[in-house]
């Protein structure tokens, strides 16, 4: 059997769709039977590859754009885990840019800081977080640090931080993130991906 394309695939399956509908409806047929028109694209449409962020099972989408513009989010037929398939959350994905063909004015494209005890956030720099951050988790290591434990063996690890992954992850960055966890000294390391 000769193999064919996705887009011929779909070119066929509409057709046939379209077939069907002439014969099992009465009054339509003039319009339904009016010959496909082809869709020609005027413009350079890309698209690039991505991952659902909406749960753990991590299946893989392709993301239409134009220039800035976000255009469509479809199932990436050759990713292992789906193979083109999404679940109904991930028919919202667009929404995490767009809606109703607007910017989502609720998407976060600067760091939020809420200090203790106050009841607003405040715009902060990915300098001043990431400095955060790193003097947080080395003050709490300091503090907690456990050289034996209660039989005398050495250990030198701390229980007071912990990781949390995604399964938007890669391998890759799965390996780096667990070497600086053990180079930490945590032990608390687990992903959404196993939960
Ligand atoms: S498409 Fe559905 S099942 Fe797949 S990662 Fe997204 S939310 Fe999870």
């Amino acid at each position: 059997m000769e193999a064919i394309s996705r887009r011929e695939f779909f070119k066929i399956g509409g057709g046939v769709t379209a077939g069907a509908l002439v014969f099992s409806t009465s009054g339509f047929e003039k319009v339904l039977a009016a010959p496909l028109k082809s869709f020609s694209l005027k413009k350079r449409i890309g698209e690039k590859t991505s991952i659902c962020a909406y749960c753990a099972a991590g299946c893989g989408i392709l993301v239409a754009t134009e220039g800035n513009n976000l255009i469509s989010i479809e199932g990436y037929p050759e990713h292992p885990i789906n193979r083109g398939g999404l679940c109904s959350k991930a028919q919202s994905l667009y929404q995490l840019r767009t809606v109703n063909g607007q910017l989502n004015p609720r998407r976060l494209t600067k760091v939020l800081y809420r200090a203790p005890n106050s009841d607003r956030w405040d715009e902060k720099s990915w300098e001043w977080a990431l400095g955060e951050i790193a003097k947080r988790i080395k003050k709490t290591r300091d503090d907690s640090w456990i050289e034996k434990d209660k039989d005398g063996n050495l250990v030198n690890r701390t229980e007071a931080v912990a990781q949390l992954g995604g399964s938007a992850h890669d391998n890759e960055e799965c390996y780096l993130i667990t070497k600086m966890n053990r180079a930490l000294g945590m032990v608390y390391t687990e992903t959404q991906a196993r939960i």
